[in-house]
């Protein structure tokens, strides 16, 4: 455990109605007690571990303002350590001078992540759920919430834990042969060995894969809204957003630059362009929003295809269709509401979803669309899914060793080789939890984390 008593504000800077500045150490509820005086007169340092009292905190001589304290003590707090949130009015000013006067008092500052990495040092949470802190904080979807919640609960620790085991039964029993290296290996012990290796590389390559399945919930979707001018496009994305961003008028070309808009829709992330609408044009600015519409349609992982369904079909409709792909586009056919005129047969083979953009109807068949051709539904967000960078190459570095002891092993190369491959993956798999790792690699995950984490 740290000598050392830290403190941050936990709470974002800007304004809100409460900002908690966090302190923890072995000093934590005697600092606390030092700015801040309870209402009823109680010290800090007198209450029992879970229970808050509120007060006056104070710098010096001088009051500061009025606040809540909450007192865990260790073991039972977030670090594993004495800890005291001191929760006042959540202004810049204030949480700064609260935070100032509880460094006066003795505590310093803390560094980026260290709260967490406390809990991690004191056993709290290993590294895989460590680095989930931070996916937690920074979701920007419901299904990337659901899965970060999955590993920060242990759903990758406990599959690592798992291959682990089975690595290590491998290990022991090489040991039990290694007084005999010359007998061959008896028919049971040889198929025995087989299954570890197999269940170990099996679980490490489907873990290794699911990096890349919960890829759209980490990144986000990159999608698009096309189609020619009028259509809809801007109150689709209104309706999306369910926020007037984009400017909706009756003026065909209006939309000129692609408007980028982080939307939250079916559960997932959109990175939602609305493009300028496709169409022939002389205007030379309008031009340059239909190159980088058509730009955006070789990139996006997903199209709404926008069509007027109460009109007959264009040389337009048809240009743009021609430029789509059933794989990742949804054909939306917007103003339901007015009498249909379009021949929907010209959109074969694309799923095509109706909708009243203007008044919002036909969202949840688009929701339920959005789920299918992104694949979002063969994501369970429950399982086990690897979350970061560092945890995939670990993976696959622990996945391309035991590949390769299994090969050694069917290839009947002598025990000692294979054991020495084993070992290998699983330092591979400590360093991945944190049950064996350097100072450098904790120190790596921990400073991408905020201050006040
Ligand atoms: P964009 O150029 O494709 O972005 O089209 P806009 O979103 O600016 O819409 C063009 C016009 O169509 C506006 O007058 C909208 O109010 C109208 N509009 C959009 N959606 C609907 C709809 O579902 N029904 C009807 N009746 N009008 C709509």
């Amino acid at each position: 455990m740290s000598e050392k008593t830290v403190a941050a504000i936990s709470t974002p800077s800007g304004e809100g109605g409460i900002g908690v500045i966090r302190i923890s150490g072995k000093d934590a509820i005697t600092i606390a007690n030092k700015v801040f005086k309870a209402a009823n007169g109680t010290p800090l340092t007198s209450l029992a571990g879970y229970s808050a009292a509120f007060g006056y905190v104070f710098d010096g001589a001088e009051q500061i303002d009025e606040a809540v304290a909450t007192v865990f003590l260790e073991p039972k707090s977030y670090t594993g350590e004495n800890v005291c949130e001191i929760s006042c009015h959540g202004g810049q000013y204030v949480t700064s001078a609260v935070l100032r006067a509880v460094l006066s008092a003795g505590a310093v500052m803390a560094a980026p992540g260290e709260f967490t990495k406390r809990a991690f040092l004191n056993g709290k949470l290993d590294l895989i759920k460590a680095e989930s802190v931070m996916g937690v904080i920074s979701a920007k979807s419901r299904e990337e919430l659901r899965v970060q919640l999955a590993a920060k609960s242990g759903k990758v620790s406990e599959e690592i834990d798992e291959i682990e085991a089975a690595l290590l039964e491998l290990s022991a029993d090489f040991a039990a042969y290694s007084d005999y290296p010359d007998e061959d290996l008896p028919e049971l012990s040889a198929s025995n060995f087989e299954r570890l290796i197999n269940l170990a590389e099996s679980k490490l390559s489907k873990l290794f894969l699911s990096f890349d399945s919960g890829k759209i919930l980490r990144e986000g979707v990159r999608a698009a809204i096309v189609g020619k001018p009028n259509v809809g496009k801007s109150t689709l994305m209104n309706m999306l957003s369910r926020e007037k961003r984009s400017i909706v008028t009756d003026v065909a070309g209006t939309t000129r630059d692609v408007v980028e808009n982080n939307v939250n829709f079916a559960g997932l992330n959109l990175i939602l362009a609305d493009t300028a609408g496709i169409r022939q044009t002389k205007d030379v600015v309008e031009e340059v929003g239909v190159e980088l519409a058509k730009d955006r349609l070789s990139s996006a992982q997903l199209i709404l295809a926008v069509f007027d369904s109460s009109d007959e079909l264009d040389n337009n409709d048809k240009e743009i269709l021609s430029l789509l792909s059933p794989d990742n586009t949804i054909v939306v056919l917007n103003k339901t509401d007015k009498q249909s005129k379009i021949d929907a047969s010209a959109f074969g083979g694309f799923k095509t979803v109706l909708i009243s953009a203007k008044n919002a109807l036909g969202e949840a068949e688009l929701e339920k669309a959005v789920r299918e051709i992104t694949a979002a539904d063969s994501i369970d967000p429950a399982a086990a899914l690897l979350l970061s960078e560092r945890q995939r190459d670990l993976v696959a570095k622990a996945l391309s060793t035991v590949t390769e002891a299994k090969n050694m092993l069917l290839g009947g190369f002598t025990i000692d080789a294979v054991e020495v491959l084993v070992e290998d993956a699983l330092s591979t798999l400590y360093t991945l939890n944190g049950k064996r790792v350097t100072n450098e690699v904790a120190d790596e995950v921990f400073r991408r984390f905020c201050v006040g984490k």
